[in-house]
């Protein structure tokens, strides 16, 4: 069984807020019947999955925040089920992956976005939502970080993947050239500003260049290994237009769920 946690928060986006609305939208997306509920693969997800949210998360108060998220998933794991947490700003894969890593101690975490998320710390705020992997990686709770889509690398940035051994894939490479072969579970984590605005146009840092969603599908359905988990974050619907950034996280989401182990 799989639980899909509404994570509703944005108390750590540094340049527009509006993340924090994301999940409902794109439940009502996942819901719409408009589509049907078969991943493309061929599962029949409506048995798969309970649909959960998390409560009270916009107090401001950073550590709360990060505790109750860990605290969440941490209850899931424990009841064996899988999480995909639905976004909010990327600051959440932090307490994610660190409640994932007591149940997980080797996790290979798969990352699309437009943006390495390695800074030190960004506007004074280590938890920044600029900075979830390098929380992640200074503190061991994972042992491979492969990240897709990347177009924004700065200097410090490439600094900080050198230190913690980040494979970097350039954004030209496809899909088909790549082998995505892990022994030990993997952990998807999906900032929708990965897509090229014109397939995800509602996000706060839309960055052109980027990968379309069939490029994506096919990176996940490449991918060979035990899928524990996966996020899908930083959903703007203040950006969105006639929602089709929702509509698409709740694709990725359809075929992420057919991935995960039971
Ligand atoms: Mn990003
Ligand atoms: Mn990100």
């Amino acid at each position: 069984m799989i639980s899909v946690i509404e994570i509703p928060t944005d108390i750590n986006s540094s340049f527009a807020l509006g993340a924090s609305k994301g999940p409902p939208i794109i439940k009502k997306q996942f819901d719409s019947e408009a589509t049907n509920k078969f991943s493309e693969n061929g599962f029949d997800l409506r048995k798969r999955y309970n649909w959960k949210s998390i409560k009270n998360l916009n107090d401001k108060n950073r550590d709360k925040t990060f505790k109750l998220i860990s605290k969440t998933i941490e209850t899931e794991l424990h009841k064996s089920r899988y999480c995909i947490s639905i976004g909010g700003d990327h600051s959440i894969t932090y307490p994610i992956i660190a409640a994932y890593h007591k149940f997980f101690p080797k996790i290979n975490i798969v990352h699309f976005d437009a943006h390495p998320d390695l800074y030190e710390t960004f506007d004074d705020n280590p938890y920044s939502h600029a900075s979830p992997f390098a929380r992640i990686m200074e503190n061991n709770l994972a042992a491979s970080l492969t990240q897709f889509g990347i177009r924004t690398m700065n200097d410090h940035q490439r600094e900080q993947a050198t230190r913690f051994n980040v494979n970097v894939v350039p954004i030209n490479q496809s899909s088909i050239d790549i082998e995505l072969k892990f022994s030990e579970p993997v952990y998807i984590s999906i900032d929708l500003d990965g897509l090229d605005p014109a397939y995800a146009p509602g996000v706060s840092h839309p960055e052109p260049g980027g990968l379309s969603t069939r490029e994506i599908i096919n990176f996940i359905s490449n991918i060979e290994g035990d899928i524990i988990g996966a996020d899908i974050v930083e959903y703007n619907p203040y950006k969105d237009i006639n929602e089709i950034t929702a509509i698409t996280a709740a694709k990725l989401l359809k075929e992420i769920m057919g991935k995960v182990i039971e």
